[in-house]
């Protein structure tokens, strides 16, 4: 006896049907799987046989063979426990076949035939609507799926009442889990004190996507400021959110789907490794570059990082995903963040600093500084100094703005943005190529002089030469102005890369 029953499997973020077939023959008792199956889908026929048994349904003594097709692609995860054993019912003719030939069927089993969770379902989800299908899925997974309202779904917290709802043809459809009572929320920008020329950075990086560096002594509140730049970024499109909540899915990081996402925050440490930044691994796990998918990544002391991770960074920095290479071919992730990192100027912390003197002698600062160099200096569009605040500032004194204020001012600005783009291309400045600028940034010709002797003064390279345009369009943007000023380009000027010899660079 033949049976097949449609399930989905997650590659990347992506899912993608998976058929699986069960051949029921006489023979000795065996359970063969074939099509690739990897770890825990080897480990399911276990989990099946006593969910089945467990359930009511002892396998008779048959040889059994299940092939999950396509069969050229690597299966891995629990999610196919549900539909190998819904696939042997039916080839042992103990369900209607109406009834499950509309179903895409996802879940773990447990011993006892509850169902338990899996990861990806947001993504076996999405494709389940567009396939016009119905959705059985675990009770625990629901609230991942709450966004998709139109999705026919069914929740069984069985094995044994999913069949008995099978031979009734009646799925219930599961209600709504309760939202989580407390809303997300972001670290406040009212909460920094001070900082006039960082909090005005941070404004200018949120309303370009600009990546940026925060240089400064320990203690001055890079962090701080840091933490907060997802929230005067724009809010999430709802296919941003659901992008956002995919990826979610895929890591296995619970969340409650139903309300506003807010933007990623990811902040790994300097001691994380390769794969875990970008991804890797069997099978391939999104890594800190695809968790911080339209949010923020955050490096906190950057050149503590080694070198060979910084680099990995490139890829996903270049291109808004990374490809993650393995025996089988490669999955490509999301990836599209903006950078901010921290760094101390030097070894002890305080060259440049007005009130303390660095202890650091002139050549390991310089060898500390050069250790940010090459490809990933050169996406980083703006540095900027941060000095503590003095002890005098942090009492009294105005309410600084909320973070709510400037994000008016950053979705202002990026909607200009996106205007312009129709032509340019770019959704951000940040991404505008040094010939859009020059054909649509709209630069006046006393900005363009300005820039031209500062680069020659600096010795700026053409890299350079766009990266200080590159933010004057943003200034302009945040100030309203259609076409680029020489205020804007000095402006921009002052968040060029700090030389190697920190100490002579003026503060803020
Ligand atoms: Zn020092």
């Amino acid at each position: 006896m033949l049976a097949a029953v449609r399930a989905a499997a997650v590659l990347g973020v992506e899912a993608f049907e998976v058929t699986v077939e069960v051949h029921l023959a006489p023979g000795l008792p065996q359970f063969t799987v074939v099509g690739l199956p990897a770890g825990a889908v080897k480990e399911s026929r276990e989990r099946v046989v006593a969910a089945l048994a467990n359930s009511g349904f002892p396998l008779p003594p048959r040889r059994i063979v299940v092939n999950l097709a396509p069969a050229d692609v690597r299966k891995d995860g629990t999610a196919l426990d549900l539909p190998i054993a819904v696939g042997i019912l039916r080839a042992l003719e103990l369900l209607p076949t109406p009834a499950v030939d509309r179903l895409v069927l996802v879940g773990e089993l447990a011993l006892d035939g509850a169902l338990r969770a899996v990861r990806g379902t947001l993504p076996i989800a999405l494709w389940t609507a567009r396939a016009g299908h119905t959705l059985v899925l675990p009770p625990a997974n629901l609230a991942e799926v709450v966004r998709l309202r139109e999705l026919p779904r069914a929740a069984p917290a069985t094995l044994a009442e999913l069949v008995e709802w099978l031979r009734a043809d009646a799925l219930p459809s599961p209600p709504d889990p309760a939202p989580s009572l407390a809303a997300p929320v972001h670290d406040d920008l009212s909460d920094v004190i001070g900082q006039p020329v960082a909090r005005r950075a941070l404004e200018i990086a949120a309303a370009g996507a600009h990546n940026a560096l925060f240089v400064g002594p320990p203690g001055a509140g890079k962090t701080m400021l840091a933490r907060r730049l997802p929230s005067i970024l724009p809010a999430l499109e709802e296919a941003e959110a659901v992008e956002v909540l995919a990826v979610r899915s895929v890591a296995g990081l619970a969340s409650d789907a139903g309300g506003e996402v807010l933007r990623p925050f990811r902040a790994p440490h300097h001691t994380v490794s390769a794969p875990a930044l970008v991804g890797g691994g069997t099978p391939p796990r999104p890594g800190e570059v695809t968790l911080a998918h339209n949010g923020v990544l955050f490096l906190d002391e950057l050149l503590e990082f080694p070198r060979h991770v910084l680099d990995a960074l490139r890829q996903p920095m270049e291109d808004g995903r990374v490809q993650v290479s393995r025996a089988s071919g490669s999955v490509i992730l999301p990836a599209r963040f903006t950078l901010v990192a921290a760094s101390n100027p030097c070894p002890c912390g305080h060259a440049g600093d007005p009130t303390r003197s660095c202890a650091c002698a002139a050549v390991e600062v310089e060898r500390y500084a050069s250790r940010l160099s090459g490809p990933l200096a050169d996406r980083i569009d703006m540095h900027i100094r941060v000095a503590a605040v003095p002890p005098r500032d942090l009492a009294g004194g105005d309410r600084p703005e909320s973070s709510a204020a400037v994000r008016a001012r950053v979705e202002a600005a990026r909607l200009r943005q996106q205007r312009r783009s129709r032509q340019a291309g770019a959704s951000s400045n940040a991404r505008l190529s040094g010939r859009s600028l020059e054909r649509d940034g709209a630069v006046m010709p006393e900005a363009r002089a300005l820039l031209v002797s500062a680069a020659d003064r600096l010795g700026l390279s053409a890299r350079g030469f766009y990266r200080v345009l590159r933010l004057a369009r943003t200034i302009a943007d945040l100030e309203g102005e259609a076409r680029v000023a020489a205020p804007h380009v000095a402006e921009s000027l002052r968040y060029r890369p700090v030389p190697a010899r920190g100490v002579a660079v003026p503060g803020p």
